[in-house]
């Protein structure tokens, strides 16, 4: 899976010191899940498994300790633009929270503003906020939508989000179903068809299907 038109740079930053994250105990639960399987944690390839766990954990769910404001850092500008902004094939990788089995996709943002505009390069960083949970893919589409509404309170705002969820492609489900849509719209493109038309016809256009 390696289509992506956006391959932007996005860095991770893992857990803060605070620690509302703890190691420890995602260490001691992956342990007991290796003994709970009939694994021997001691063997060579385990014996660091439950560390490498908690590591990727942390990665994989940065998005909780991430700053809002550090984030954005100042990259707003006030500009006289009002044609829309978009941002296609924003690539993002999540964790369902039914399963913890990862989802993955892309996300298209759109916004027109109302005075304000975001640097560019912040919008996967948002997007990366909020995947970097355990999540469902419709309340992470949804979440995009409402930070970046209450963040510039721009004219209006979409988010289309496609995504592949591994829980059911692994799973025995029919993997028809393994791909989602969801989107979560705002202001003009949820009152004007001819808005949200613009939209939907430029995230359509040239799209290569979203494959594995
Ligand atoms: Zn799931």
């Amino acid at each position: 899976m390696n289509d992506f038109d956006l391959d932007d740079e996005m860095d991770v930053s893992g857990p803060s010191e605070d620690d509302s994250f703890d190691t420890e105990k995602i260490r001691e639960a992956t342990r007991n899940i290796l003994l709970a399987v009939g694994e021997d944690p001691e063997r060579e390839g385990l014996r660091r498994t439950p560390t490498r766990v908690a590591n990727m954990y942390g990665e994989l769910l940065a998005g909780y300790t991430t700053d809002p404001d550090s984030i954005i850092n100042g990259a707003l500008f006030h500009v006289k633009y009002d044609e829309m902004v978009l941002v296609r094939d924003i690539e993002f990788y999540s964790m369902c929270e039914h399963h913890m089995l990862p989802f993955i996709g892309r996300a298209h943002v759109a916004y027109i503003p109302n005075g304000t505009v975001v640097g560019l390069s912040k919008i996967p960083r948002i997007v990366d906020m909020f995947a970097r949970r355990l999540q469902v893919q419709e309340r992470m589409t949804r979440q995009i939508a409402d930070f970046i509404r209450d963040l510039l309170d721009p004219q209006g705002v979409a988010v289309v989000v496609e995504g592949l969820h591994l829980c059911m492609m692994m799973r025995g489900v029919k993997k028809h179903n393994a791909r989602m849509t969801t989107s979560a719209m705002h202001g003009a493109f949820r009152a004007n068809l001819a808005t949200r038309q613009e939209f939907l016809d430029n995230i359509s256009r040239g799209a290569s299907a979203l494959q594995i």
